[in-house]
């Protein structure tokens, strides 16, 4: 039979727990329900952890639409199956009471939030970046005394976060130095 290194830990995890419990004279039921993991019946599926660049990969188990279980990925070579603090806190990105689900907007001067949809936040955001680079894009500037073409926008910056991966920090800052943004930053690196 074909074991993989993850099997093998599952497998002898399980083991050594029911013969731990057989020694200390438990019953038979009591040795079944030990053998019911509570990851059993979930979903596995792999991730990045997005809290910094060393990019540590995990198993996320999810049941009934919550994640009931996080351990480092052992396949990874960046990782092998550890996960610092913070990554094993990732779970609390979504088994968290307090994470944003919708578009909350608040007014100029105003203190309270709204709920707004996304077909309305969509267009006034495009409307105010092209406002925003329109007031203050700058074609041409005067280096020396030479006129040279600048094609920036300096009304705009752009921060990123470490949970996009590469594919879509490569898509945003592209997006950003399309619209001739230069203030572009990363969190990881502040
Ligand atoms: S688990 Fe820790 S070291 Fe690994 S990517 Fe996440 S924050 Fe960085």
């Amino acid at each position: 039979m074909e074991l993989s290194r993850r099997s093998f830990l599952k497998l002898s995890g399980a083991g050594i727990g029911v013969t731990a419990l057989a020694q200390l004279g438990f019953s038979a039921t009591a040795l079944a329900a030990s053998e019911e993991l509570r990851i059993s019946e979930a979903t596995e599926t792999t991730t990045v952890c997005p809290y910094c660049s060393v990019g540590c990969s995990a198993i996320v188990s999810v049941k009934d639409g919550k994640i009931v279980g996080l351990e480092g990925l052992p396949d990874s070579p960046i990782n092998r199956a550890s996960l610092c603090s913070k990554g094993q806190s990732i779970y609390q990105v979504a088994n968290n009471d307090r994470r944003l689900t919708k578009v909350l907007y608040r007014a100029p001067g105003g203190t309270d939030w709204e709920e707004k949809t996304w077909e309305e936040a969509i267009p006034r955001i495009a409307r105010l970046i092209k406002d925003t680079r329109d007031a203050t894009f700058v074609e041409t500037e005067e280096i020396e005394g030479v006129k040279v073409t600048a094609n920036r926008c300096e009304g705009i910056a752009q921060l990123g976060g470490a949970a996009l991966d590469n594919e879509e920090c490569y898509l945003a800052s592209k997006f950003a130095r399309g619209l001739g943004l230069v203030y572009i930053e990363h969190q990881a690196r502040i």
